[in-house]
C-alpha cells in the first residue's frame, strides 16, 4: 500500500481555495455547475437511498452533500486539511450528515475493504501521482457488485485547448496551473487499470460544459471531460 500517493503541491493548491469552495461563482464554479449532471449519472445506475457511498477526493463536499441529500450514507475523504474543514463546517448550513475523514484511499481500503455499494472519485485522478493505485483502492473498498464512478480529463489536443488554454487562460474560469496536460488520462488507460483491479467497465460518457451559459450535458463525446462507470466483479 502506498502511503505517499499524494502531491502536496496539489493539495496545497486546493487548500488555498478552501474558503471560497461553496461560492458558486468562485473557482469551484465548474464543480457546482457539473454537480447535478454527475449526481444524476450516479443515481441512474445505483439506488442511493440507504446505500453506503464513498466520495474520494471529496473537496469541500459538493458531491458528498448531494449524495447525502439523495438518501445515501456518505463518507467523504480528502488529503487537503483546510478543504476538509470547510466540508465539515458546511454541514452546519446544509443540516446533512457526511462522515468526513482526512485519510488516503489506500489506507481506508486497508481499514474497511468491501464496505461500499458505490464509490465516486470525481475530478481528482488527474491530480494524483499514481491514479492506478487510487483505482485499485477504490475497487478494494467496493462490495462485490458495487459500482465505481470516475470523472477526469482525457489527454487529447481538444482537452488541452478547452480545459487548460480555454478555462485557465481565456475564460479565467480556473486558476492558472490547475491542470497539467501530462496528468490527463485516456479512457483506454483507465479501462486497462480497471480490468486489472477486477472492475468491469459499464459506461463511458462525455461531459459537455459551456462555462458561459453554464449548460451541462452528458454526451457520447469523451474528448474532454468524461465519466466512467464500472462494476466490481464478484
Ligand atoms: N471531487 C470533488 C473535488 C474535486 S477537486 C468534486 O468533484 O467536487 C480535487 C480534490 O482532490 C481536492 O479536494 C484535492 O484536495 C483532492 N486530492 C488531491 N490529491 C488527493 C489525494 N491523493 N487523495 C485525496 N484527495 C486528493
Amino acid at each position: 500500500m502506498s502511503a505517499v500517493n499524494v502531491s502536496s503541491a496539489e493539495t496545497a493548491k486546493f487548500d488555498r481555495l478552501a474558503a471560497r469552495w461553496w461560492d458558486k461563482d468562485g473557482e469551484s464554479r465548474p464543480l457546482h455547475d457539473l454537480n447535478p449532471a454527475r449526481l444524476n449519472y450516479i443515481a441512474e445506475r445505483v439506488a442511493l437511498k440507504g446505500a453506503r457511498v464513498l466520495d474520494v477526493g471529496c473537496g469541500g463536499g459538493i458531491l458528498s452533500e448531494a449524495l447525502a441529500r439523495a438518501g445515501a450514507q456518505v463518507t467523504g475523504i480528502d488529503l487537503a486539511p483546510r478543504v476538509l474543514e470547510v466540508a465539515r463546517l458546511h454541514l452546519h448550513e446544509s443540516q446533512l450528515e457526511v462522515d468526513y475523514r482526512l485519510i488516503s484511499v489506500e489506507a481506508l481500503a486497508a481499514e474497511m475493504p468491501a464496505t461500499f455499494d458505490a464509490v465516486a472519485c470525481m475530478e481528482m485522478l488527474e491530480h494524483v501521482p499514481d491514479p492506478g493505485s487510487v483505482i485499485a483502492a477504490c475497487a478494494a473498498l467496493l462490495k462485490p457488485g458495487g459500482r465505481l464512478y470516475l470523472s477526469t480529463l482525457n489527454r487529447t489536443p481538444l482537452a488541452f485547448g478547452a480545459a487548460i488554454v480555454g478555462a485557465e487562460y481565456v475564460a479565467n474560469l480556473l486558476p492558472r496551473g490547475t491542470h497539467h496536460y501530462a496528468q490527463f488520462i485516456r479512457p483506454s488507460e483507465l479501462a486497462a487499470v480497471m480490468r486489472g483491479s477486477g472492475l468491469a467497465l459499464e459506461d463511458l460518457s462525455g461531459i459537455d460544459y459551456n462555462p458561459f451559459t453554464r449548460r451541462v450535458a452528458i454526451t457520447t463525446s469523451i474528448q474532454v471531460n468524461y465519466l466512467a462507470c464500472a462494476r466490481k466483479l464478484a
